[in-house]
């Protein structure tokens, strides 16, 4: 497995590509400090990825979580001393749900022989963001403005996209997934859609030529704009099964075939979708 690298996809605008996961996590560097986007998925791997960082820049990490699921945020412990963004709910989640999702984690790598991985899982000590928005936020860098911007729920209901707009870049987190389906089980189907064209209204979103998905390849507004069509196609199926009664996941699945997305996709968005609907 190589050691993951940086690489610059816009002027002083990184990308480091990970094997595991194909986890991609952020680095834009201004004049004064530097925007970190996602710690990665342990203590041990979030030290590593804070000294990659200073083999590019001495300047002080200030750190955004796109959203609260382990692989994003489980690294935050090696930036302790930085700022740490991210949306409330972020925090909230993760505080509810940070051990529960170690456990998971944990029983998964043992079960794929990854006892290793396992054990720095085991000695990740958690660090919540504190650093809260609620709102789109502006975080000056000197000499450039990143945005964080929050559209509605979506992949999860506290979802962050970071716009760089000077160097045409926009983060996605897991609100765009390259190279597999978009990960449903914490998801909002019904509203996702809305949520990623509620951004895309967004002038530093729409003037943007370069998408970073938060697992895959970097992308461009096109890909962006067919996965939000997908998933409004999903969308529509699903409010029109449940409009009209169907109440069961495997007969939701059947009705949303023929978009492209996998039946295991197709199933946690049905069951989503369900629990949702009966709130
Ligand atoms: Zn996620």
């Amino acid at each position: 497995m190589s050691a993951p690298q940086w690489r610059e996809i816009a002027p002083s605008v990184y990308v480091r590509r990970h094997d595991e996961l194909e986890l991609n996590c952020g680095l834009v560097v201004g004049e004064k400090r530097a925007l970190v986007i996602d710690t990665s998925g342990s203590s041990a791997r979030g030290q590593q990825l804070a000294q990659s960082i200073r083999e590019i820049t001495p300047l002080e990490p200030v750190v955004v979580n796109t959203h609260a699921h382990y692989d994003h945020c489980f690294g935050n412990s090696a930036f302790r001393d930085s700022q740490i963004y991210s949306h409330s709910g972020a925090a909230d989640d993760l505080r509810l749900t940070a051990e529960h999702q170690r456990e998971q984690l944990i029983a998964h790598l043992n079960n794929t022989e990854r006892a290793q991985w396992a054990e720095e899982v085991r000695n990740t000590e958690i660090v919540l963001p504190f650093y809260l928005i609620d709102q789109d936020t502006e975080v000056d860098l000197g000499g450039r403005t990143v945005h964080l911007l929050h559209g509605g729920p979506a992949h999860t209901d506290h979802d962050l996209a970071i716009a760089i707009p000077d160097a045409g870049v926009v983060f996605w987190g897991d609100m765009v997934e390259q190279g597999a389906d978009p990960m449903m089980e914490d998801a909002f189907p019904l509203q996702w859609a809305e949520t990623m064209r509620n951004l895309q209204s967004k002038p530093v979103v729409s003037d943007a030529t370069i998408a970073v998905p938060g697992h895959g390849d970097v992308v461009d507004p096109l890909f962006v704009l067919e996965q939000a069509e997908k998933l409004q196609r999903l969308a529509d199926e699903l409010a029109e099964a449940l409009d009209s009664g169907v109440r069961e996941v495997d007969a939701l699945v059947n009705k949303s075939r023929g978009l492209g997305l996998q039946d295991t996709t197709l199933r946690e968005a049905a069951m989503r979708a369900l629990e949702v609907s009966r709130r």
